[in-house]
């Protein structure tokens, strides 16, 4: 194959993953009782060339998530960013901080006080206010960061009265279950929860995303109560690290 025709494949193979998704989005959300757009939809776009990505956003993709600092400023400028928007998903140290506020819509890892501090600090200091969500370890695995759930309600209230932050919501990626029945448990856990902090109608704290569902499990994450799932692979095609 040529270079040039493995590249339109590869744009076909995006443009008709994103078609499949949207429609499984869409009738997710119906049948939980929404409207097809309540529900947003990230392409995640970790180790994906900048021309995908583009491709993705002239097909429609309106949100793109990183986990990466470096990756996130280095590809940006590449990008064909009007009117999309670009999110922080993965663990982000401190000391990278002052680079990515301001940098993105949102930083949805926010998974300990320290982070959450920085974060208020260098916004301050730039004279804006970071929309962020929290990250629940909500399979209380060793191996990943975040707020334990019985941490998140405090945490909430403490974060929401550091200046130049404003808390959007919740965050999780669930333990890795073959069991439908479990899975939907840690989904229904953590929509609970976001359910009732919101229903506390903390000050500064404007609960209306709750982040969860990826490329094997977005269907099930959408019936279970998520309005914003974080999508790769299955619009890309598997990563090569
Ligand atoms: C990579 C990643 C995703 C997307 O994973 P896929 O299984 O490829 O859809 C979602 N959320 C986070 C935080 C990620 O790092």
């Amino acid at each position: 194959m040529t270079e040039k025709s493995w590249i339109d494949e590869k744009f076909a193979d995006i443009e008709y993953n994103l078609k499949t998704i949207s429609q499984d989005i869409a009738e997710a959300a119906v049948k939980s009782g929404r409207k097809p757009e309540d529900i947003d939809f990230m392409a995640v776009t970790k180790t994906v060339d900048e021309m995908f990505i583009n491709h993705a956003i002239e097909c429609g993709i309106k949100l793109i998530g990183e986990n990466k600092v470096q990756e996130m400023l280095r590809k940006k400028p590449n990008l064909n960013l009007n009117s999309v928007k670009k999110n922080l998903i993965g663990h982000l140290q401190t000391n990278k901080v002052s680079q990515i506020v301001g940098e993105v819509d949102m930083i949805e890892s926010v998974d300990s006080l320290k982070v959450a501090k920085e974060i208020g600090k260098q916004s301050v200091k730039k004279n804006l206010i970071t929309d962020v969500l929290l990250e629940i370890n909500i399979g209380r695995e060793e191996s990943k960061t975040g707020f334990l759930p019985e941490q998140a309600q405090e945490c909430v209230y403490e974060i929401a009265q550091i200046d130049g932050i404003r808390v959007r919501g919740l965050m999780t990626i669930p333990p890795i279950c073959d069991d439908n029945t479990k899975l939907c448990e840690f989904f229904e856990k953590i929509y609970n929860m976001y359910v009732d902090i919101g229903a506390k109608k903390i000050d500064n704290v404007y609960m209306n995303i709750l982040s969860m569902g990826m490329s094997g499990d977005y269907v099930t994450a959408i019936l279970c109560g998520s309005n914003h799932v974080r999508i790769g692979s299955k619009i890309f095609g598997p990563r090569i690290y």
